[in-house]
């Protein structure tokens, strides 16, 4: 949940998350729709899946335990070698080297590293790195002390050199110029256009097939006629995308293999939805219920 997502944000969602799966069995047990639902509002689903995908894995392969090495963790759904390192050092003290965001800016100010750490050849010198200085026992207390430094001590931008302990070990010439990566993607604008077609009581809606597979949307239009009111416009950051997500009251539009499906206004609320269009769908619902009949 935290990756790209601030912990403040995250803690209403981890404790509902557990309150709703508060072990691995109950999310192997729970359906796919019920698991985005909970997710719902924290983006990127593919993540939900992948942890809905382990705690099946967990269940069937490892008998609703997690593996301690890491070699086994990384076999599970979505486990890359940063997130089977973390558990295995934190969860089981293994002694583990750790390279996220935090230490990776670290490490290349104390060594100094002039190539992109995003490329092959850095992120290789980053793990080498941290593997020289893991040390063979309280591998976790190590490893969460350099985090906190990175976190609070060496940061972005400037710096507190004055105050950071392992200063007479570094070999930053230009702190503030390091870590080297490559230019950010510039941000693409797009404009989509989807419909909301409503009774007195119940709204339709269509199951992504694309960037929110299995969650229901309000349904796409691929065009719209110039003279269609928008009902509803705002802007939704996705990826290296800025998307202006607008409603219409437009006819619907026959498209090959699209699965919609009408949804009374009390079922609306337990369906999985992305959270721009679960905001798209509130602000509509409330203009409905305002309208004169
Ligand atoms: S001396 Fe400065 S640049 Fe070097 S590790 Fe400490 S805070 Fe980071």
């Amino acid at each position: 949940m935290l990756q790209q997502t601030q912990v403040t944000t995250v803690i209403p969602f981890y404790t509902e998350w557990l309150r709703r799966f508060p072990d691995v069995k109950t999310l192997a047990a729970a359906s796919e729709p019920e698991v985005l639902h909970a997710w719902q509002g924290l983006g990127y689903y593919a993540r939900a899946r992948n942890l809905h995908a382990a705690a099946k894995a967990l269940v069937e392969n490892y008998g609703g335990l997690f593996p301690s090495a890491a070699a086994e963790l990384q076999k599970l759904p979505g486990v890359g070698r940063y997130t089977a390192n973390a558990v295995s050092t934190f969860a089981f003290n293994s002694s583990l080297p750790i390279v996220e965001a935090n230490t990776a800016r670290l490490f290349a100010r104390l060594q100094n590293i002039q190539t992109r750490i995003d490329s092959g050849t850095g992120r290789q010198r980053l793990w080498d790195f941290a593997i020289s200085l893991i040390p063979e026992r309280n591998a976790a207390a190590h490893n969460s002390a350099l985090m906190d430094l990175g976190a609070m001590i060496c940061v972005g931008g400037e710096p507190k050199c004055s105050i950071c302990p392992v200063r007479a070990f570094c070999c930053a010439e230009n702190p503030a110029m390091l870590p080297i990566k490559a230019a950010r993607t510039p941000l693409k604008l797009l404009t989509e256009h989807h419909r909301f077609s409503s009774d007195n009581s119940s709204v339709l809606l269509e199951q992504s097939r694309g960037r929110w597979r299995g969650m229901w949307i309000l349904p796409r239009l691929t065009s719209v006629a110039a003279e269609e009111p928008v009902l509803y416009s705002a802007d939704f950051p996705f990826t290296h995308h800025r998307i202006t997500l607008r409603v219409c009251a437009a006819p619907p539009q026959t498209r090959a293999g699209a699965t919609e499906r009408a949804f009374s206004f009390d079922e609306v609320h337990a369906i999985p939805m992305p959270s721009p269009h679960r905001r798209a769908l509130n602000a509509l619902l409330q203009q409905h219920s305002a309208a004169p009949n």
